[in-house]
C-alpha cells in the first residue's frame, strides 16, 4: 500500500539535493532543477453510463525541457496525487538524460480507477484530458505515453482527439500507439526487456551466470511480465511474484520454489496484472502475504509495481543472498531503505536507469513516425539493447571508479547533462 504520509516528490527532491551538493551546483541551477518548469491541474467532466456527470481531476507536469520536448506517461490511478506526478516528471528528466536521448521530463495523471470504469467512460476521460491540455502538449513541446493502467488504446483515443482539434495528422503527438497506427514494434516488451538488459550487465560485472540465479518480482503487469520472459530466456528462475488483489484490496505473493511458469500464470491473470488466487492455488502456488516477495532467498529482486515499496520497515528483511536489485518501477525505494541496501552491499540498478527501456523505445517510435518508416522488431530491440547497455556501462564505470552507490552515479551523469543544457541555453 502507498502510505498516506509518503510524499514521492519530497523523496525525489531529497535524492536531487544530495547529488546537487556532491556536484556543488550553483543556487540558480538547483532552483530550476528541483522544481517543475510548468504544472497543469484541471477538471475533466464525464457523462457516465448511468446518466450522471462525474468530474475527474487531471494533471500534467513538465519538469524540464532543456534537452528536448518533455516526455512521459499518463497514469490512471485512484490514489494519484500532484506530488506523485511531480516526482515522476522529475525522474523522467533524469531517465532521458541517463540514456542520452534528446528529450526532457514530463508526467501526467488522472485520479480514477479503470477497474470501475467502462471503456466508453475511459475514452471520455482520455478525450477530456486532451481537450484540457491541447495548447500545451504536442510533438514539439510535450509528448505523452502510456503508463500505469493506460494502454495503446488510450493513446489512440488521445491522438484522435488531438488530431480532430488541430485539424491534421500528428503521429508524433503521442507514443505507445498500437502497431499499425504509428506504434513501434517492441514497445510492449521494451521496459521489461530493458530491465533485464541491465541485470545481464550487472551479472557480468559480478561474474555470475544468469542460469545460476533466481529472482523474486513485485508486480505482474507489463514491466514484470516481459522482464520475467527475458530473464527466463537467459536461464534465470523466478520463484515468486506479487500483485494487487482488487477484491481484497491487498497484495499477495505467489510462490513456486521450482520456478513459476510464466505462460501458465498469464492465463490466470487479468489485464491489470492481477492473478486469480483460487486458480493459482489449484496450480499449486503457495500464497503468501504481499510483502513476502522481498524476503525470498534469491539473487535478484525486481520491484516492478509502484513507488514506496522498499522501505525502512521491510528493507532489513532482504535476504543476505540478494546480490542485485533492479528497479522496474519508478521510485520503489525510499532513501531510508537505500541506506540499508547500500550497507548490505547490494548492487542497485536505480529506476531511472533500469526502466529507461520504455522511453527509449518511445523515442524510437517518434523517430520512426517522423520518417514514416518502421523497423522490424529485432532491429528495435537490438537498438534498445545498445542504448541500455551503454547507459548502464557509463553509470557502473563511474560508480566503480569513484566508489559511488549506483543511484548516486546515475544521478551525477543525468543531473550534470541537464544542468549543462540549462547553462548552454543561458537559463542559469
Ligand atoms: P501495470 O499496471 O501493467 O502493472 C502493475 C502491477 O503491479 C500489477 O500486477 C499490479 O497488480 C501490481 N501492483 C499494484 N500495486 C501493488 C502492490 N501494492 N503490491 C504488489 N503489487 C502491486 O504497470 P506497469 O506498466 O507494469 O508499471 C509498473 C511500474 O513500472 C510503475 O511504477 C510504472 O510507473 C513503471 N514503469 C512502467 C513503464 C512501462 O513502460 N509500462 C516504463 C517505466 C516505468
Amino acid at each position: 500500500m502507498i502510505s498516506k504520509d509518503f510524499n514521492p516528490f519530497e523523496m525525489a527532491q531529497a535524492q536531487f539535493d544530495k547529488v546537487a551538493e556532491m556536484l556543488s551546483l550553483d543556487e540558480g541551477t538547483r532552483e530550476i532543477l528541483r522544481n517543475a518548469l510548468r504544472e497543469y491541474q484541471f477538471s475533466i467532466p464525464v457523462h457516465m453510463d448511468d446518466g450522471t456527470v462525474k468530474v475527474f481531476r487531471g494533471f500534467r507536469v513538465q519538469h524540464n525541457d532543456a534537452r528536448g520536448p518533455s516526455k512521459g506517461g499518463i497514469r490512471f490511478h485512484p490514489q494519484e496525487t500532484v506530488d506523485t506526478v511531480r516526482a515522476l516528471a522529475m525522474w523522467m528528466t533524469w531517465k532521458c538524460a541517463v540514456v542520452g536521448i534528446p528529450l526532457g521530463g514530463g508526467k501526467g495523471g488522472v485520479v480514477c480507477d479503470p477497474h470501475n470504469l467502462s471503456m466508453r467512460e475511459q475514452e471520455q476521460i482520455c478525450r477530456g484530458w486532451v481537450r484540457q491540455m491541447t495548447k500545451n502538449v504536442g510533438p514539439l513541446n510535450d509528448v505523452p505515453a502510456p503508463d500505469v493502467m493506460t494502454s495503446a488504446q488510450h493513446m489512440l483515443w488521445m491522438l484522435d482527439e488531438y488530431e480532430a482539434i488541430n485539424g491534421a495528422k500528428y503521429p508524433g503527438f503521442i507514443t505507445g500507439k498500437p502497431v499499425g497506427m504509428g506504434g513501434s514494434l517492441g514497445r510492449t516488451e521494451a521496459t521489461g526487456y530493458g530491465v533485464i538488459f541491465t541485470v545481464r550487465e550487472a551479472l557480468k560485472e559480478l561474474r555470475i551466470k544468469p542460469s545460476e540465479t533466481t529472482a523474486s518480482v513485485q508486480g505482474f503487469g507489463n514491466v514484470a511480465q516481459y522482464a520475467i520472459k527475458l530473464y527466463n530466456q537467459m536461464g534465470g528462475k523466478v520463484i515468486a511474484v506479487s500483485c494487487w488483489d482488487q477484491t481484497d484490496q491487498i497484495s499477495y505473493t505467489f510462490k513456486k520454489e521450482s520456478g513459476i511458469d510464466l505462460d501458465e500464470l498469464l492465463k490466470i491473470t487479468d489485464r491489470f496484472g492481477g492473478i486469480d488466487r483460487a486458480k493459482a492455488k489449484e496450480l499449486n502456488y503457495e500464497i503468501l502475504d504481499g510483502d513476502a516477495w522481498i524476503e525470498q532467498d534469491v539473487d535478484i529482486l525486481i520491484p516492478a509495481a509502484l513507488e514506496n515499496q522498499v522501505r525502512g520497515d521491510n528493507a532489513s528483511k532482504i535476504s543476505s543472498k540478494v546480490k542485485i536489485i533492479a528497479e522496474g518501477a519508478n521510485g520503489p525505494t525510499t532513501p531510508e531503505a537505500d541506506k540499508i541496501i547500500q550497507e548490505k552491499g547490494i548492487f542497485m540498478i536505480p529506476d531511472f536507469l533500469a526502466n529507461a527501456g520504455g522511453v527509449t523505445c518511445s523515442y524510437f517510435e517518434q523517430v520512426q513516425s517522423n520518417m514514416n518508416y518502421f523497423w522490424e522488431k529485432d532491429e528495435v530491440l537490438s537498438k534498445l539493447d545498445v542504448k541500455m547497455t551503454s547507459a548502464f556501462l557509463a553509470v557502473s564505470d563511474l560508480a566503480r571508479k569513484k566508489k559511488l552507490y549506483m543511484r548516486d552515479a546515475a544521478y551525477i551523469i543525468s543531473i550534470s547533462r541537464v544542468a549543462q543544457a540549462c547553462k548552454d541555453r543561458g537559463w542559469v
